[in-house]
This record gives structure tokens, sequence and C-alpha cells, in this order.
């Protein structure tokens, strides 16, 4: 559905805006791919772009592929942006931009819900997700574009059931320019971490699209350039259980139908592995990811932020399960938690070395507004405000050793030999495990060739001989072209080297130590 019975006329700027260097967006694999800019296109805006009144023209800017211009300021008649925490100084940048034309300027999405004062100079501040607040918001933009003599704020009490979302408006963005397609099933998650804002921003009662709405979506992505992989961004794809299974067997038949060219990738709780269901219709589909909060092999600091149902099967076992469907796990781990110990470190080490698992974005833990861990640490004041840290925590040992211990484990986890003998274990036991799928004709088509010729250039000449850790891509890349295994070469290569990249910059300081510190974070940033 769109907004409707708005007459007047208005030109909508949207803009999302710049990530800085981070280790779950990829930007040191971008140059070996053909093309890559961004990391997915984010559905919050898109989703308002294709909610606005049919008759209201509408621009897409994503400041990670270019920087919105005088052109475009002056084409708007008002600015609408959205984001994260970690995006929060380029958001107030675009806000300063967009008043130097006196445009109005609103701002949406997980940030501004969960802390509204981080954004003092917006002239609308949406609240929550789209609903009454949205049209609310249109409607004062109708009668009157000009900036209010102050903030106004929206609130949503009535939200837009999902099922009734319009498919977001990714005609409007540059997907080829995109690492990964994004796509949302479900919102909200059942559980209740103590470190997490999901369940608090979007419920504990997960709210679903139709299948039909995803198969739906999934051909207009195909329309729009998107094949490679799409990301469910679900907070967590097996909140509700039956819906996941509802949806299962449509995307089956949709790869059936399309020729399994596109791959999928989610994020659940590990105790997915419960649900060999569920795995086995997930490797129909095609899912060959997907990313768990692991945080922590530590059964007492499990209990301790109650992710407990992270212990309903050996972690070890879960990850063995998930291998076994051909399913890649991606893991986040949490460092400075109250259970920690000097030890931790070496533990976690040991961790990465018997799971297997290539990737683990391993952070620095950081309290959110709106979670219990917020309120706990400030109960025990032990929240600290101060941008040169890596943490607003207070954490019970030494910060100085935290942050060193999580140095050592970035350093450690990533050195070349070690991440890619985890890719090799990966190639062996679980990317083995895969659906064969069949060689569709887009597959074989000059325009795919010519992507992966690219790729494998980009991949042979900066790794394989201007990369200092050559020898061991050589060692496994030789393996995979002796088994005919490109797709696995090119995957491993790329992740792989945006993981050595990154950890080696952490590991002298120069990246941040949590993906919601602002530390090193530049506000006015224009695109490259
Ligand atoms: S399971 Fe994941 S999404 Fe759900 S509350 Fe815990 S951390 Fe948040």
């Amino acid at each position: 559905m769109r907004a409707e019975g708005i007459e007047t006329v208005r030109r909508i700027l949207c803009v999302f805006p710049r990530y800085t260097s981070s280790f779950g967006t990829f930007e040191y694999a971008y140059p070996l791919t053909d093309g890559v800019q961004a990391f997915m296109p984010p559905q919050g805006l898109l989703l308002i772009a294709a909610y606005l009144p049919a008759n209201w023209p509408v621009r897409f800017i994503d400041e990670n592929i270019r920087a919105a211009t005088a052109e475009d300021f002056e084409w708007a008649e008002a600015v609408f942006v959205s984001g994260m925490h970690i995006q929060r100084q380029q958001m107030n940048d675009i806000c300063r931009r967009a008043h130097a034309y006196d445009l109005a300027v609103a701002i949406g999405g997980p940030s501004v819900s969960a802390c509204p004062d981080y954004y003092p100079s917006f002239d609308y501040l949406h609240l929550g997700e789209l609903g009454d607040a949205t049209d609310d918001l249109l409607a004062r933009l109708a009668r009157d574009p000009s900036r209010p003599a102050q903030q106004v704020v929206l609130k949503t009490a009535d939200r837009v059931a999902m099922s009734d979302f319009p498919i977001p408006a990714y005609e409007l963005a540059e997907t080829r320019k995109y690492f990964l397609g994004s796509i949302q099933y479900s919102s909200g998650c059942p559980y209740q971490c103590e470190f997490c804002d999901i369940p608090g921003l979007y419920g504990r009662n997960p709210r679903l699209k139709t299948p039909q709405q995803i198969i739906a979506e999934l051909d207009k992505l195909r329309e729009c350039g998107v094949t490679d992989t799409v990301y469910f961004v679900d907070d967590n794809f097996i909140g509700n259980r039956k819906a996941a299974m509802d949806l299962l067997p449509h995307l089956v038949a949709w790869q059936k139908r399309t020729g399994y060219i596109t791959r999928f990738a989610c994020e659940a709780t590990l105790n997915i592995a419960k649900r060999p269901e569920i795995l086995a219709q997930m490797r129909e589909a095609f899912f060959v990811t997907v990313f768990c909060g692991i945080e922590t092999p530590d059964p007492d600091a499990l209990k301790a932020m109650h992710k407990d149902h992270n212990m309903m099967v050996p972690i070890m076992e879960s990850i063995r399960t998930l291998n076994s469907y051909g399913i890649e796990v991606v893991s986040g781990i949490i460092m400075g938690l109250d259970t920690d110990k000097p030890e931790t470190a070496d533990a976690l080490l040991a961790f990465v070395e018997e799971s297997r698992i290539p990737l683990l974005t391993i952070n620095l833990l950081q309290a959110l507004p709106k979670t219990p861990l917020w309120d706990r640490l400030e109960r025990e004041n032990r929240l600290i405000d101060d941008d040169s840290r890596d943490s607003n925590v207070d954490f019970l040992l030494p910060y100085d050793q935290v942050v060193s211990s999580w140095r050592k484990c970035m350093e450690v986890a990533y050195q070349p030999e070690k991440l890619y003998a985890r890719y090799q274990h990966q190639c062996d036991y679980t990317y083995a495990n895969r659906l064969k799928v069949p060689v569709s004709p887009e597959m074989k088509s000059w325009a795919n060739i010519r992507r992966g010729l690219i790729m494998l250039r980009n991949i042979f000449w900066k790794v394989g001989v201007l990369g200092d850790y050559r020898k061991v891509f050589w060692k496994f890349a030789l393996g995979r072209l002796r088994h005919g295994d490109l797709e696995g070469l090119i995957g491993s290569a790329m992740i792989g080297h945006h993981l050595i990249k990154f950890a080696r910059a952490a590991s002298v300081g120069q990246q941040n130590a949590s993906n919601y510190s602002i530390r090193l974070r530049e506000a006015a940033v224009p695109a490259e």
C-alpha cells in the first residue's frame, strides 16, 4: 500500500548516510569485485520511498556510492534520512548540508527511534516504524514543506501491518553496486538478550510479510539486477518457526523457477540446529550462510546475558549440524563481558580454532539505549560517555586489558594461515554438503562469466601477485582450481582479504573495537 489522499505534489530526496570503515561491511573486498561500492540497499529508506504518494517524485541517494550534490538539494522540497547509531555523525552532517538550502529534513529509522536526543537539528523526528507518524509527516509536508519553527516529534502508535508494506523501491537503487541484496520477511525477536535493542524496538512477537510478498520482492530484486546473494535482514529468521516453515517451500519453488542463481543468507539463533526440518528446507532453498550470535563460548557468560537458548544444543554440535546442511556459520562474538577473565582471549581463540568458523565479528560490549544492559549499567553507574574510548561500558577488567585482548584476538584469528585453514575446512566439510544446483542458462551467460573473470583477475593480481600473503593464498587457490571450485575460491578470497586487512588495522589500533563506537568516525566525509 501507499499513502493516499494527498493531492499536493512534493519532491522528496532520500539520502542514506555513509558508513565508516567497519568489520561487517566488507569494504576491503570491494576492490576485488566488479565495481561494488556499498554493502546492502537500505530497506528503511527504500520502503518509505515506495510508500510516498504515487504522484510525489522521489530521488534516492546512497552516499556510500555518491554524495548528494547541490543539484539534488536544489531539486528537493524536503529531505528524508535514515540510519543506525554507527552513522549518527553522518546523518547530522546531511541535515546540516540540507539546511544550507533551507530544506526541511526528517529522520527516521532505528537510531533516532532509540535515541531522539542524538538528533537535535532535524526538523522532523519520525520515531518507530511505518505507520500513523508517517502519514502525519507526509500530510504536514503536503500542507507546508518549509522548515517548522521548532522540531516536530512524530511517534508511530498505529503501525502499518507488514503484510501491507509496499515492495521497497529497489528500482531507485543502483543495485549492481551493492555487495549483497537485502530483503525483510519479519521484524522482532521473542528472546531478550541483555545487550540487544531489538525486542525493545520491534517487539517480541515477530511481525510478518506474506510469502507472496517475499516472492514478489525477489522477482523485483532480480528485475533490478540483484542475482548473487540476497540477505534476509530479519532480526531472527526463526523468531517465528512456523512462519519460517511457511515461507521456505515458496523459496524452494522460486529457486526452481529462476534457476538457483541466487544464494540466500540470514540471521538466526543457534538453536536452529534443533530443527532439522527447517535446515533441510533451507538447504533446498539454497541458504548458504547463517549469522548466529554465538557471543561467547562461556556458558556462565551466556547465562548472565540471558542467552541460554544458545546452549539448547552444545555449541560445537550446533555448528557441525548447520555445516552438515551446507550452511556456513558466521558468528557474532562479544568481549568485555562482566564474566570475562584474563584468560578469555585464549579461550576465544581456542573456540575459533575448534569451530573452524572463518568469519567472526568480534566486538567489544557496547551498551545500547533501550536495553536491559543499559538500565543495569546505569544503575551501577558504569556507563561512560567518552568518545575517545571504544566502548561506553566501564568493564570489570581494566579497559586497556580488555582492548588489548580484543586486538590480540583479531590479530591471531585472522592470520592468513589460520583463516585459510578454516576456509579449507569449510570447502571440505560444509560447501561439499550444499545442494548441487543445476547450471542455468543465466549462469552460463556471457555477463555472468565476464563478472567471474573480472573478479578472478582482481583476486589473482591484487592478492596472488601483489598480496603479502600470496603463498598462503596460492596454496588454497590451487586446491580450489584443481577441484574446479571457482565459487569457493572467489568467495573465500574476497571475504578473506577483507578480514585479513581489517584485522591488521584493528590490531594496531586503526579500527574500532565496536561496531557502535564513534571513535575514529568522521562526520563530513564525501562519498568517494
Ligand atoms: S536472539 Fe538475537 S535478535 Fe533476539 S534478542 Fe537475542 S540478540 Fe537480539
